[in-house]
């Protein structure tokens, strides 16, 4: 099924919700902005494009290295004619998310634990790969948490080896990390990110020898 179809379903099914970016309905297409905003007094913009600027900065100008941390800027309204743009712009404002969503809704989706990716690594991040399973869980809870970060978590530390620093909810694709109440659509974390892997290389530079 292409996005847009699938976007389509989940909007027919109340799911409207991606992150912080709230879609609407509009008589001449559709409406994005931010969650806690009300469609109103809103600066308007027309092109998907836009979408990468309004993600790139947060509200005191700095820039998003994680775009999914919880820190999109407010005050925009992006309308859109046709669900592709709308599909284009989320793709902007989440990168790759509604195709891994999908992913995993069809049972589809490859989580890559911890310990797979961090032994990936080479050149500099070699290093990271000796991090001790207690070291990664703690470090998990300081990098990764709702109020830094609203993708959930899929992977383990290792094969048997469960987080146990983040609240539940942070592991359950069906929970809603916004506590909106809302039709939402999740933000799959299916392999730890860059910025994770250079914590734990951090992490392992610390540690007394
Ligand atoms: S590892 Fe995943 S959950 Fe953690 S900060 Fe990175 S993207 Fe977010």
């Amino acid at each position: 099924m292409k996005l847009a179809e699938k976007l389509a379903a989940w909007l027919e099914a109340g799911r409207a919700d991606l992150g912080e970016v709230r879609i609407g309905r509009t008589a001449e297409g559709f409406e994005l902005h931010h969650y806690l905003d009300e469609p109103g007094e809103l600066q308007s913009y027309q092109q998907a494009e836009d979408a990468i600027e309004l993600g790139k900065l947060d509200a005191a100008g700095k820039y998003r290295p994680l775009r999914s941390a919880p820190t999109l800027q407010r005050g925009w309204r992006l309308e859109l004619g046709s669900l592709e743009d709308v599909v284009r712009a989320l793709e902007f404002f989440y990168p790759a998310m509604l195709g891994t969503a999908a992913a995993f809704e069809e049972k589809a989706g490859r989580p890559v634990d911890l310990r797979e990716t961090l032994n990936r690594q080479s050149g500099m991040y070699r290093v990271a790969g000796k991090i001790t399973n207690e070291q990664a869980d703690a470090l998990i809870g300081e990098v990764c948490p709702p109020n830094r970060c609203l993708k959930t978590i899929t992977w383990q530390i290792e094969p048997g080896v469960a987080i146990t620093s983040l609240p539940a909810g942070k592991l359950e694709l069906g929970h809603d990390l916004l506590e909106c109440g809302r039709g939402f659509i999740p933000l799959p974390c299916e392999e730890c990110c860059n910025i994770l892997v250079a914590a734990a290389r951090e992490t392992v530079k610390r540690a007394p020898a």
